[in-house]
């Protein structure tokens, strides 16, 4: 995965443990199973002679990356202004540049003001 912050590589270990049922098309439920609340467990069903498992593991693999990892905590991440990795070199940018998100607001302050 990349860093949130910065955007290097960062290796993840992901571990997840699940149940998955899977039943043939068309069968009906037999008593002893109805132990199984179909609430708590997603019952799937599959056609022919079986299937293939490599979407659902996909799937439930996705399900546990987390959405955002950083490469460690003190992470400086990129420079807004020239976009340097500033856990690996320093840049002059000043920080105290005004966002230009904000000039319009900056604007009605000034015509408020006078
Ligand atoms: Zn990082
Ligand atoms: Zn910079």
């Amino acid at each position: 995965m990349r860093c949130a912050r910065c955007l290097e590589p960062v290796l993840k270990d992901v571990s997840s443990s699940f149940d998955l049922i899977y039943r043939p098309q068309g069968s009906e439920k037999r008593p002893d199973e109805a132990s199984i609340s179909e609430a708590e467990t997603e019952i799937g069903f599959y056609q022919g002679n079986g299937l293939l498992l490599e979407d659902v593991i996909k799937e439930q693999l996705l399900l546990a990356v987390p959405l955002r990892v950083v490469c460690r905590d003190e992470c400086k991440g990129l420079c807004p202004q020239c976009g340097r990795n500033r856990n690996l070199e320093s840049c002059n940018c000043s920080s105290q540049l005004p966002d230009p998100r904000w000039a319009a607001l900056e604007d009605i302050k000034n015509k408020l003001k006078h």
